[in-house]
């Protein structure tokens, strides 16, 4: 893929699709791309961002080089198809999967789009996160979500999230990093962001260390969190131990804060990469829990014995 058109002429230019037209811009495309709004936007927006990726001329999507013209025929687009209800059932991701086990018509990418990943069943969703598992260089993923907040934490944990509404409406993940609010008039948002991030990764150190128990570390968080709130502290803490297994990946270019970077260093040779992509779900499940009121405290300390279970086999 050469260059790509400017992102005025994106079918729709929230704030939070800038990121995603950034890393495009810059030729880093994310294995697994979820979008989160209405079915409607999140569906044009798919198909766009798939005539984008298999464009082969500048300006993509040009509309005017073969893979353009093909528009949704074209061979290398292949969409799960919803069922009367809306809903992709398990064979129908069968059907994405047998058509990714076989090569692109082109040479170039194949990408998929799983409309509403928030509706899978539990046995549709395993299918999908066993590709979603296996990233292959020449494939893209674009999953779609009205409730991202239904989609089961381990595809979650897999995917670069992006929402589709302005910003103001609500999402568990309504773009790729938390807004913080500066809580006092002398520091700045960004200062705030960095206090924040600073916070979350010495806490996340004494975690992967493994030598503090579940009760002082559930301690240390909540007071670690007093500032920004334990809800941003997890989203925060769930994409830091993203990017350390990105960085023991050798992915670099999707690490989500450049301030992370010699800590990430540092942290990913700690604990092997299968068990820190176990530990994130379990922290995404101790937010969601957080929000249906369950005492912080024991929420907390139930999230560090099960984080200290997998990646210390304690
Ligand atoms: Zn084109």
């Amino acid at each position: 893929m050469s260059t790509i058109a400017p992102f005025s002429t994106w079918p729709i230019q929230t704030e939070t699709l800038r990121p995603l037209y950034a890393a495009l811009a810059e030729g880093r495309v994310p294995h697994a791309v979820l979008l989160a709004g209405s079915s409607e936007d999140t569906a044009e927006l798919a198909a766009f961002i798939t005539r984008l990726l298999l464009c082969t001329a500048p300006g993509a999507p040009c509309g005017r080089c073969w893979a353009c013209l093909q528009g949704d025929r074209h061979p290398d687009a292949i969409r799960a198809v919803p069922d009367e209800h809306g809903v992709v059932k398990t064979a129908a991701i069968e059907q994405v999967q047998q058509r990714l086990s076989r090569t692109s018509h082109t040479g170039g990418r194949l990408v998929y789009t799983i409309p509403g990943v928030d509706l899978l069943n539990a046995v549709a969703a395993n299918r999908l996160l066993k590709t979603l598992e296996e990233p292959n260089p020449s494939v893209v993923a674009l999953l779609t979500a009205t409730q991202p907040q239904n989609v089961l934490p381990t595809i979650l944990s897999r995917c670069f999230i992006y929402s589709v509404q302005p910003r103001g409406t609500h999402a568990v993940w309504d773009d790729l990093l938390p807004e913080i609010p500066a809580k006092e008039e002398t520091l700045s948002a960004e200062e705030s962001f960095a206090a924040a991030s600073k916070a979350v990764v010495q806490w996340a150190q004494t975690l992967l260390q493994g030598r503090e128990g579940p009760v002082l570390l559930a301690d240390s968080l909540l007071e670690a969190a007093a500032e920004m709130g334990v809800d941003v502290f997890l989203r925060l803490l769930a994409m830091y131990l993203r990017d350390v297994a990105h960085v023991q990946a050798g992915d670099r270019e999707h690490v989500a804060v450049s301030d992370w970077q010699a800590d990430l260093t540092r942290h990913a040779r700690t604990v092997p990469m299968d068990r820190l992509y176990r530990a994130i779900p379990i922290v995404l499940e101790a937010r969601v829990r957080l929000r249906s009121h369950v005492a912080p405290a024991l929420n907390l300390e139930r999230m560090c014995i099960r984080l200290r279970e997998v990646l210390h086999g304690v």
